[in-house]
Parts: structure tokens; sequence; C-alpha cells
């Protein structure tokens, strides 16, 4: 939950805005089973939370990731409360998750599983009260099946672009993580990212796009992981090769790596690079491993990389976080056109979706930016009291307080 006393030292939170943010408004748990063959039933544990809804609907993807708990997806439900108000979009925060390992079932399994979660939330979905996306574990084909059984383009965004989708929405987290290290560079490093060296951890979606924007920028992206380890070249990966490899379904210890050295996950976050992006899971730069870290710049593409105690070492070895609800908040920014789309019937091209992205983001940034120059708050903070702001004010527009 947010540290309210800390923040309070920089804008005054009402009483009441503190207590209603909290606590979450909705929290729901399910258990999702499907029968796949005589006496064999499967059986899921599966959340659904809405943490505040001020700003509107519950927007925030669905994680299957076979630990998941009520707790993460409260966590991450917040977070997306925080995200949706920094970009000034319109949705409140949300989350769902499945304890599912996606590798350990059929496709035709995590099809009927799917549908039985649809068919457990479908009031949710089918108002419009929850707008689900891809998160951890969950892909566009996914998304096509929750919408094939609600036939309402508009309730799940991340859609394939065929089935109205939105062009360069796969790509929208890791373009805004592109523009949040560009910004960032510029801002903070005094540093054009095309000359930034990068370690990134994570290769899925979000890893693999930032990759792939900061590479195409050219900067020198020296290594990238997935969950069986990663690779590393203080020249520069070659990264569309990686990248064409990962995407075939690939785990990278596989890769041929000839000429290139393997690297643990650990040994990632202690790098001497410009930027270090970690785009996996949760609670890795902690406070064993936030000692080590040797980057002039961490950019938080995945969501709650950084533990507290991971957050304070950082800052004390002055190393800026651009925090989650900044950094890859170009996700939610493009389910919104997605969802606005689907509800207007227009179609934007993915170089719109992307100046779109580019645009909130530099908007956000430089409000930020001024709330660190002139109150000397630390990033996450800045970013949290522009956010903490939007939510107090729609609080008032409504008389919730
Ligand atoms: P993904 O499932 O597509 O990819 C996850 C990547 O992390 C894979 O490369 C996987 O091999 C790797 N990984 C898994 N466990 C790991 C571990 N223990 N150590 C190291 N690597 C590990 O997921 P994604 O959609 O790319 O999401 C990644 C993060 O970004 C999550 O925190 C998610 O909540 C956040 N996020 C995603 C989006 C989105 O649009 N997909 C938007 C905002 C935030």
């Amino acid at each position: 939950m947010l540290d309210f006393e800390r923040l309070q030292k920089y804008l005054d939170i009402p009483e009441t805005a503190r207590m209603m943010l909290s606590a979450p408004e909705k929290q729901v748990i399910m258990s999702v089973n499907i029968k796949v063959g005589a006496g064999k039933l499967l059986i899921y544990d599966s959340y659904l939370v809405y943490h505040n809804l001020v700003l509107g609907p519950a927007k925030g993807g669905i994680r299957f990731a076979p630990n998941v708990t009520l707790a993460e997806t409260r966590t991450l439900a917040e977070l997306m409360t925080y995200k949706c108000a920094l970009m000034g979009i319109p949705f409140g925060g949300g989350k769902s998750s499945i304890a599912l390992n996606p590798r350990s079932i059929s496709e035709f399994e995590k099809r009927m599983l799917i549908r039985e979660f649809v068919h457990m939330i479908r009031d949710e979905l089918v108002s419009g009260a929850y707008i689900p996306a891809p998160d951890l574990g969950s892909t566009p084909s996914d998304m096509a099946i929750i919408y094939g059984e609600t036939h309402h383009p508009e309730s799940v965004t991340g859609k394939p672009p065929r089935l109205g989708g939105l062009p360069g929405r796969r790509e929208a987290t890791g373009r805004g993580v592109f523009t949040a290290s560009r910004l960032a560079c510029r801002e903070i490093l005094n540093l054009d990212v095309s000359k930034a060296s990068v370690a990134i951890q994570g290769c899925g979606n979000v890893g693999s796009h930032s990759a792939a924007f900061l590479h195409e920028s050219g900067a020198r992206v020296v290594a990238l992981s997935d969950v069986s380890g990663g690779l590393y070249s203080k020249a520069g990966l070659p990264v569309p090769a990686i990248l064409d490899f990962v995407r075939q379904g690939k785990l990278l210890e596989e890769f041929p790596a000839e000429g290139l050295e393997r690297i643990t996950n650990q040994a990632i976050l202690a790098l001497p690079v410009d930027l270090l992006i970690p785009a996996a899971v949760e609670d890795v730069l902690t406070a064993e491993t936030a000692p080590g870290v040797q980057a002039k710049l961490v950019v938080e593409a995945a969501n709650g990389p950084t533990t507290p105690e991971g957050d304070q070492i950082l800052a004390r070895k002055k190393i800026p976080v651009i925090s989650d609800i900044m950094a890859n908040s170009g996700g939610v920014v493009a389910s919104y056109v997605e969802w606005r789309n689907a509800k207007s019937g227009n179609q934007t091209s993915a170089q719109e979706t992307y100046d779109f992205i580019d645009a909130k983001m530099e908007g956000a940034f430089k409000d930020v930016a001024r709330r660190v120059r002139e109150q000397k708050a630390s990033w996450r903070d800045g970013a949290y009291l522009l956010a903490l702001s939007e939510l107090i004010s729609a609080m008032r527009d409504r008389s919730w307080i």
C-alpha cells in the first residue's frame, strides 16, 4: 500500500481520500474449474480486485502465474489506480488473476478455462465494469477468447488487431518504456538514449518490445534474459535474432550463443550500464540485490520490481528510479485508445498509437520532473504526487470527500 505518511509532507492528502485509497472497493475470490476427461478436473484459484474506481471502470490485466495470490492481485490493482490517474486516463484500478502456469496445460484446456472464467465474471465484463487486457502469462489470443464470449469489443483490450484490437497495442508497453527511457536519459543523465547501454531482465511482451525500440534507436542492449537465464555482450546483443528466437516460443537457454556470454538473472541486475530495465517479475531489486546495482538509472518496466528496502538502498546510492506507474503505462494508454475505438467505431494506426503514448508520457513526465525539481521529491514520489492530486480532485468532483 502507498506510504501516505511519506507523501503527506509534499501534498495535503485528506484523511477521507487516504481511507478510500487504503481499502480496495471490491475483492472476489473464485475457484475456476474445468472437467478435462473422465474423473479429471482442473481447479485453479482466481481473483478479481477493484482498487479504486473514482476515475472510471476498473482497468487492469489478467495475470496467469502459478503462485499468484489475492494480495499480489490487490497490489497490482492499486498500481493501476495510480497509473491511470498519472496518465490522465479515465479508468479506475483493477486486476484479475488465475493461479496457473499457462505452459502446463494444452491450448484447448486453456481456452476452456478462460471461457469458464468469463462465465464467472460475466456481469462485470458485459456491463463494462471491468476491462481486462494481457498481463504476465496471458496473450492477445486469450483476450480474443474473452471477446468471443462477451461479443462486446469494448469489454476487453489487447485483442489481436484483426479482431478489433489496436495496431500497436502489442508493442505499446515497450514503446512507453522506450519513451520513458528516452526522456529520463535526457533529463537525468543528459544523454541521448541512442548512446545508452541497456540491460533488460525479461523478454516477454514488455521486455522484447522495449528491447526492439531501444535497439532501433541505436542504444546498445548488452543483456537480455528470460526465466531460463540471460545473454550478455559488452559490444551489444544481436537483438532482432534473439527476439525472432523468443517469439517462436523458445527459451533463451536454447539460443546458440556463440560469441555471447551466458548470464544469470541476478547478475544482469549488477551490470555497469546506463539503464537497467527490470521487465519480468516483481521484487527483484531487494535488500540483497540493490547494493550491487551499478546502473546509472533504473526504469521499471515490470510492475513492482523494486521492494521498499531495495528502493531505499537505490536512493542512498543516488540511482534514480523511473517507477512502474510511469514507465510501463504505455499499455494502459493504448488500451484506452482501443476501448475508445471499440465504442466509436474509429480505427487508428500503430503510429497514431505511439504518438498518443508519447504525448501522454511527455506531458506526465514534464509535470513529474517539475515536482522532482521544485519539491525535491524522488522520481517515484513525484509520479505518485501527480497521480494523487488527480485522484483527490476527482473524489471532490464526485463529492466522495
Ligand atoms: P510475459 O509473460 O509476456 O513475459 C514475462 C517475461 O519474464 C518472460 O521473458 C519470462 O520468461 C520472464 N520471467 C518469468 N519469470 C521470471 C523470473 N523469475 N526471472 C526472470 N525472468 C522471468 O509478461 P509481460 O506481459 O511482458 O509482463 C512483464 C511485466 O510487465 C509484469 O510485471 C507485468 O505486470 C508488467 N506489465 C505488462 C504490461 C503488458 O502490456 N503486457 C503492461 C504493464 C505492465
